[in-house]
Formats: C-alpha cells, sequence, structure tokens
C-alpha cells in the first residue's frame, strides 16, 4: 500500500472481516514510531481500549479517545512540532469510528489540511444493515476506499453485513443499537442470510 501526503484511506465492512489485523498490518508496516494510533474508546474486548487487538490475538498499542475528537488533532499537531518532520511521514491510524460523533469528518479535513497520511476503519453498517454513524460521510471524503468482507457464517457467500442474535434469534429492528444485559453475539453474514425481523 502506498502513502502520499494528506491521503485518507478507509477501511470499512461487517464484524470479523479482518479489520483489525489490516490495521496492525498497515502500523507494523510503516513502523509504529512514526504511526499515531487512536480507537473510540467504547470498544473493551480484549486487552481494552488501550490497543486495537485482533480476533486471532495480535495487538498495537492505540490511544482511546472519548468524545472530544480535537484531542486527535492535537496529538497529531503534538507529534509534528515535536519530532519537527514533514507531516506525510506521520501515519495516522483511528479505529472503531463508527462509534465516534459527527465531529469526525471534520477532523479528517484537517488532517488532510496537515498533510498527514490517515487510515480510518470502522463498521459501515449496524446490525439493522443501516449506515453506522458517520462511516458513509467519512467516506465521500476518502482517496482509497477498502471494503473487506467475512464469509457467511450460514452459507459461506461474502458477507457484507453483521447479524446480532439475542439468545441465538436475530435480534429485532427495534431493539437497542448496544445491547445492556442478557446474552447477544454476532455474527458475518452475506445480505441473503441477514435477518431483522420487524417484531
Ligand atoms: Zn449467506
Amino acid at each position: 500500500m502506498l502513502y502520499f501526503p494528506g491521503q485518507i484511506t478507509i477501511a470499512k465492512g461487517p464484524m470479523f472481516a479482518g479489520k483489525s489485523k489490516l490495521l496492525i498490518r498497515i502500523v507494523r508496516t510503516h513502523g509504529s514510531q512514526s504511526s499515531l494510533v487512536f480507537k473510540a474508546g467504547i470498544d473493551t474486548r480484549y486487552l481494552g481500549a488501550g490497543a486495537i487487538c485482533s480476533h486471532d490475538g495480535e495487538s498495537t498499542p492505540a490511544v482511546p479517545v472519548g468524545t472530544n475528537l480535537d484531542q486527535i488533532v492535537k496529538g497529531v499537531e503534538q507529534w509534528i512540532a515535536r519530532w519537527r518532520c514533514p507531516p506525510g511521514n506521520l501515519l495516522v491510524v483511528v479505529d472503531e469510528v463508527q462509534f465516534m460523533g459527527p465531529e469526525i469528518v471534520d477532523v479528517a479535513r484537517r488532517l488532510m489540511d496537515l498533510g498527514v497520511c490517515t487510515v480510518f476503519a470502522g463498521l459501515d453498517l449496524d446490525f439493522r444493515g443501516d449506515p453506522f454513524g458517520s462511516m458513509y460521510d467519512l467516506t465521500q471524503l476518502a482517496h482509497t476506499v477498502i471494503n473487506l468482507r467475512a464469509d457467511c457464517r450460514v452459507c459461506g457467500a461474502p458477507a457484507t453485513m453483521t447479524q446480532r442474535l439475542i439468545d441465538g434469534s436475530p435480534a429485532r429492528r427495534d431493539s437497542p443499537l448496544v445491547q445492556v444485559g442478557g446474552p447477544e453475539s454476532y455474527e458475518a453474514r452475506c445480505a441473503n442470510c441477514h435477518s431483522v425481523p420487524e417484531e
């Protein structure tokens, strides 16, 4: 993969499509010394919020970001001032973008203006199959879009959707976006096998 100053890349797809694995590989290839990695603070799977972790156990440290997304731009400006490097040498990675507020689009524009290379990653669709957070708007800004696919757990076809299951059954459309309590799980599924009962 080639990076140019001010370029924005988006890596998107359903769960289990290998987004975290791709991000970890991108950071390793670019060099962790010249990479700044951020992720939405909500995700506490595996090692917790302070790292990007793949499902097969690899990880790379990440700065957890809450609701104040200015933290990303400030972190990048401080890095540039501290190391006095051309901004184009810096790779910025932002993971779990679907959990971030709409200000992330403005953050992307500011990173572009600063001249750093940025990779955003996240789920493009929620469990209902609707656009998730600001992922769609962000995709319109991107120079490169990487569509990651999993294998459908039911039929094996390329999966673009994330199926949410509650007690083993497809979650209803009106169930909350973030489930509190009750056993829930997720599967990657193709559009044919994906199911969202209305009631
Ligand atoms: Zn299928």
